[in-house]
């Protein structure tokens, strides 16, 4: 994908394309995953599309990745019970499909001998 094309992600935040939303502040938006693995299944997404990874956030900006484990950790206790596993896949061979950083939150029943 071009650099100049935004995201699936991008389009959801700029409600170019509906999703299911739970969570929004200035700097992160949080909705429904649409193929969900666990019976909770939420990303959370910086609302800059500039990092394509967990990587590049993490390096620039290591608040935003702190801010990403506390809402992932305030929606697992809203949405579940307050457990969950945070999942940030990195790279095409790891099962990255869309290169706009996220956090995939999974909670409740997890699908067994899975990592996401
Ligand atoms: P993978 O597809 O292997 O999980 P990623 O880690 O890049 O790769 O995750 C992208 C996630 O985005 C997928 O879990 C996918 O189901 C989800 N997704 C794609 N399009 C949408 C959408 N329109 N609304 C909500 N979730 C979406």
């Amino acid at each position: 994908m071009p650099e100049s094309e935004p995201s699936i992600f991008t389009r959801i935040i700029a409600r170019e394309i509906p999703a299911d939303i739970v969570f929004e502040n200035e700097t992160l938006i949080a909705f429904r995953d649409i193929n969900p693995q666990a019976a909770v299944h939420l990303l959370v997404v910086p609302k800059t599309g500039a990092y394509p990874s967990v990587v590049e956030l993490a390096a620039a900006e290591p608040q935003l990745l702190a801010e990403i484990v506390a809402v992932a950790r305030d929606l697992a206790t809203e949405h579940s019970n307050g457990e969950f596993r945070l999942v940030f896949n990195t790279g095409a061979t790891a099962g990255q499909t869309v290169l706009h950083a996220h956090a995939h939150v999974l909670s409740g029943a997890l699908p067994e001998g899975t990592l996401a």
